[in-house]
């Protein structure tokens, strides 16, 4: 999406005589291309008209550098959609919490259960889970395993096979043992089956929690908006979780859900794995979608992992990005895998590396580390510049490295836009940093 998006923007400032006519198809391009990635189309259509009317296009001086102007049109109505400007709720340590999750079957509820009571465990509070699905068989089963690799205390039942009896025995029992955070997980079938949503709300009612969170499957497309909205209708929930959002769906769902609801998305699932949850961004995710790079998320990901990320953070608060910073970061990479994940979060690799299986990618990106490593000290830590000013530089490291002057190029090209990337995040990262510092 982000590719076929930024081919729009660039085929229209490259014409020399930009019109209104070029503006208008570019506009089509750039809805057609958020409509495949699941975007619901009536809001494409308001996004568009929204557009034209932050960019008006005769009122441009023609010196407007009109591409950064429309790219950042694109952005900011984007992130005005997934961002609904409504506080999820927040448990508080103390008093028992009770929340409860809702979503079609398979999207993904027992597991993020599981994640998020781990995840607040981790952050002191007391969790647990109860089994209130009483409806597939093995649902308990598969809590009791999730739970107990987590070391979360969890309640259910074998015998009894009323959802609503277990539901309320469950939160009952814990609330008694004071719990801060009991977490039930209930079960989902199909959505045409009117039981689902009947049972749904007697559990609600039973339990009456501090919040219901609807889980939602990232790969369900357009299906989201009237998904979103029939399960609002009956349960009336106050969160949002996507689920799968590691796989190939391009993530318009996700807005979607949100403009349907005017929820709040608060987690979203990266993995099968317990700890694959983290904390929803607006921005993070529109940059994602629009393939501009999840540049915070990668350098918070570099920093848990404690990798040699020597000057690059320092250099990225200073708006500084080194050829060398790029090294680092190209290595990290390929320490930390799997490649198409990761790949996803440098801005350009992602779309460099699409066609590509992993063992392809981690090719390219080993070539791009022999790039750097025949290059001098000096020219690794240059801003890249000294490469235009002598080509004869890059002639000399593509011989050097075994590789091509095209590559070389591509390399630099790659460094030139991490180097935007870095200036334009000075600011926030310095916000970040702060906050941090502040903790
Ligand atoms: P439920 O029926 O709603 O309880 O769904 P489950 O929690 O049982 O999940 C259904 C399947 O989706 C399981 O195979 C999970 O491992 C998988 N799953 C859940 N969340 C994610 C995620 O964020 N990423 C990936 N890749 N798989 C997930
Ligand atoms: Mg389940």
């Amino acid at each position: 999406l982000g590719r076929r998006i930024n081919a729009a923007v660039t085929d229209l400032t490259r014409s020399p005589n930009l019109d209104e006519k070029q503006f208008d198809s570019m506009l089509k391009e750039i809805s057609n291309a958020l409509v495949e990635a699941d975007v619901n189309i009536k809001l494409v259509a308001t996004l568009r008209t929204s557009i034209k009317r932050t960019v008006n296009f005769k009122d441009l001086p023609p010196s407007t550098n009109k591409k950064r102007l429309i790219q950042k049109a694109v952005y900011d109505e984007l992130v005005k959609l997934v961002d609904p400007h409504a506080e999820p709720f927040k448990p508080r340590k103390g008093k028992p919490n009770v929340i409860m999750f809702v979503g079609l079957q398979g999207s993904g509820k027992t597991t993020s259960c599981t994640k998020l009571a781990r995840w607040y465990q981790a952050r002191g509070f007391k969790a647990c889970l109860v089994c209130a699905d009483t409806f597939r068989a093995g649902a308990f089963d598969q809590l009791k395993q999730n739970a107990t690799k987590a070391k979360i205390p969890y309640y259910g039942s074998l015998t009894q096979t009323d959802p609503v009896i277990v539901a309320r025995e469950g939160v009952e029992k814990f609330k008694k043992e004071r719990f801060d955070l009991i977490i039930v997980d209930t079960s989902g079938r199909h959505q045409q089956e009117k039981e689902l949503f009947a049972e749904m709300s007697q559990i609600q009612a039973a339990v009456s929690p501090d919040q219901t969170i609807m889980v939602l499957d990232a790969t369900i497309g357009q299906a989201a908006e009237a998904q979103s909205r029939a399960f609002k209708d009956t349960a009336d929930f106050g969160a949002i979780i996507i689920t799968k959002t590691d796989g190939a769906a391009a993530g318009g769902g996700a807005i979607s859900a949100v403009a349907a609801t005017h929820t709040p998305i608060v987690f979203i699932g990266t993995g099968e794995h317990l700890l694959d949850l983290d904390r929803f961004d607006p921005r993070a995710f529109v940059s994602k979608l629009l393939g501009m790079g999840d540049m915070a998320g990668l350098v918070e990901h570099v920093q848990s992992l404690k990798l040699d990320q020597k000057d690059t953070l320092k250099h990225i608060v200073e708006g500084v990005f080194t050829v060398r910073d790029l090294r680092d970061q190209l290595s990290n990479v390929m320490k930390m895998g799997p490649l198409s994940k990761m790949a996803g979060m440098i801005p350009g690799l992602g779309a460099m590396m699409g066609n590509m299986d992993d063992e392809e990618g981690s090719l390219k990106l080993r070539r791009m580390i022999y790039i750097c490593d025949s290059m001098t000290l000096k020219e690794l830590d240059s801003d890249g510049r000294i490469f235009v000013e002598q080509p004869s530089r890059m002639t000399r490291v593509a011989y050097g490295s075994g590789t091509s002057v095209r590559e070389v190029e591509e390399l630099l090209t790659q460094h030139k836009m991490m180097a935007g990337v870095a200036k334009k995040m000075k600011g926030g990262m310095a916000n970040m940093q702060r906050a941090q510092a502040a903790m």
